[in-house]
């Protein structure tokens, strides 16, 4: 097993403790890696600060070459860092191998948004004070990134981060999930093959007494955060002025209005994206709302699909669910369905936990204020739910205090927009599960779900701001 450095100023750095990351499925060691000091967090910090005047004007060619290229070796990588996603994460091997793609993509599409990446002209003439006045309106960047990422996707969630910071020329610090490090670590070894200036970026794996010294330090204004609602909000409300985006949980739901008739098909992608990841996935599948004259016939199907669902080792190939991140996780998502079942839900399938594994569990008819319909679950377990009208189904999605993305099925265009424009989310899905989000799209949520939109355009334009320029006597 490897022992990883952790990055300063985009060197590689072996001094001081080293910390075992182990596999959540059967404890094994994934490997391991050295922590920071505090001066080796300073000698970061301050790298981040020095550089960002000459960064930000490092050509366009610099910066989408870098991407590329980390977009090329991610690719050419691909399985030695998908069987360390795996290792850490307990993510089944074929998702780990999925996630490297997406990163690829996220790290391709910077590249291009930083080609085209430019500015506006304004005319100034349109009052006679402006005439002879030309408004140059560039996009600058607004400072050193704190990136903090969560452990779920511990390659593209960094690749959210760190790409946008490359294409606009923000240098950007890194704090990966303490659970999940290394594959971020590993980031750093292709980071360090481009020519990205050394003080433009640095990879942390600190602990989260330092990640909030981190985001406490003036040095760097903005913070993009993915992680869990208290926590995502906790940090913003302690840093007033910075800029603080934040990317956080939801209890995704989905409507399956009466007129969808391929109820094979919604059957497959509900059971398959509410146990993707043992349900650790920020739009994983929570709540189905099934109209009255489709509810039975789904039911039956999504339960079906869930029983040909593979769980055990992540490592397996053709394995379908795999553990949750550690035991205590699972302790919680087990007592929950236990809740849920003495509140007056239906136990269809599932509900009995071994160690860090808990089995793919459908409820029914689980009343409204049960954690695993009113939170978020974050575990391999789905709620069915039967509404006599579409308007019923809009309005439980809406009374949540989450919203990331919902699913719709139909086929109907009037309903496909009036629902669409109803529901309170940053993202609807029409004829699909919530759980879908290709990577350049813009991505977020409302309500408790978060502040501000990724996907590489933007994030640039949210790490950047308007710097104006006006050209007199033209
Ligand atoms: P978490 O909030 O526990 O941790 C996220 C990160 O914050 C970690 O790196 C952690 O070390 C750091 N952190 C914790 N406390 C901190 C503090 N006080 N100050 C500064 N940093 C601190 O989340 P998690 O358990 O790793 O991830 C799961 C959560 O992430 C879920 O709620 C999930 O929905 C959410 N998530 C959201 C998205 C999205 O794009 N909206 C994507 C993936 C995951």
């Amino acid at each position: 097993m490897s022992t990883f450095p952790f990055w300063v100023a985009g060197k590689p750095v072996t001094s001081g403790e080293t910390v075992v990351v182990r596999h959540s499925f059967d404890g094994s060691e994934a490997g391991s890696h050295h922590v920071p000091s505090t001066s080796d967090i300073e000698t970061a910090v301050q790298a981040a600060h020095d550089v960002q005047d000459e960064y930000a004007t490092l050509p366009a060619h610099v910066r989408a070459g870098a991407l590329d290229h980390v977009s090329r070796v991610l690719g050419e990588r691909s399985e030695e860092i998908a069987q360390l996603i795996t290792a850490e994460s307990g993510k089944p091997l074929k998702w780990s191998r999925g996630e490297i793609g997406r990163a690829a993509s996220t790290f391709r599409w910077a590249a291009e948004e930083a080609r085209r990446f430019s500015g506006d002209l304004q005319r100034l003439d349109t009052d006679p004070g402006g005439t002879g006045r030309l408004a140059l309106v560039r996009r600058v960047p607004k400072g050193p990134v704190l990136g903090i990422t969560p452990f779920n996707f511990p390659l593209n969630l960094v690749a959210h981060k760190v790409a946008p910071a490359i294409a606009v020329g923000a240098p950007i610090v890194l704090k990966p999930a303490p659970a999940t490090p290394l594959t971020a670590l590993l980031l750093g070894e292709i980071l360090a093959e481009t020519d990205l200036p050394a003080g433009s970026w640095s990879i942390l794996p600190v602990s989260n007494e330092e990640s909030a010294k981190l985001v406490a330090d003036p040095r760097l204004p903005v913070v993009s955060f993915t992680g869990s609602v208290p926590v995502g909000w906790g940090i913003r409300d302690s840093v007033p002025r910075k800029h603080v985006a934040l990317e956080l949980g939801g209890n995704a739901a989905v409507l399956v209005c009466p007129d969808w008739t391929d109820l094979d098909f919604a059957a497959q992608r509900i059971a398959t994206f509410a146990m993707y990841q043992a349900g650790q996935s920020c739009i994983s599948v929570q709540r189905v709302y099934a109209h009255a004259h489709v509810y039975e016939e789904l039911r039956a199907k999504v339960l079906e699909q869930v029983h040909a669902l593979g769980t055990g080792n992540p490592r397996t190939d053709g394995v379908d669910v795999g553990p949750l991140i550690n035991t205590a996780a699972a302790t919680r998502v087990e007592s929950w369905i236990t809740a849920a079942v003495e509140a007056g839900g239906e136990l269809l399938t599932g509900g009995k936990r071994d160690g860090a594994t808990v089995e793919p569990t459908v409820l029914a008819n689980v009343p409204e204020d049960a954690s695993v319909m009113a939170d978020e679950v974050f575990g391999p377990v789905v709620s069915i739910t039967r509404v006599e009208s579409v308007e019923d189904g809009v309005r439980r999605i809406n009374d949540s205090r989450f919203g990331l993305q919902a699913g719709v099925f139909t086929r109907d265009l009037p309903t496909a927009f009036d629902v669409s424009a109803k529901l309170r989310v940053g993202g609807v899905l029409v004829g699909d599960v919530p759980s879908f989000r290709a990577d350049q799209m813009p991505y977020g949520g409302v309500k408790d779900s978060g502040v501000g939109r990724e996907g590489p355009a933007s994030a640039m334009a949210d790490f950047t701001e308007e710097r104006v320029t006006v050209l007199t006597g033209l």
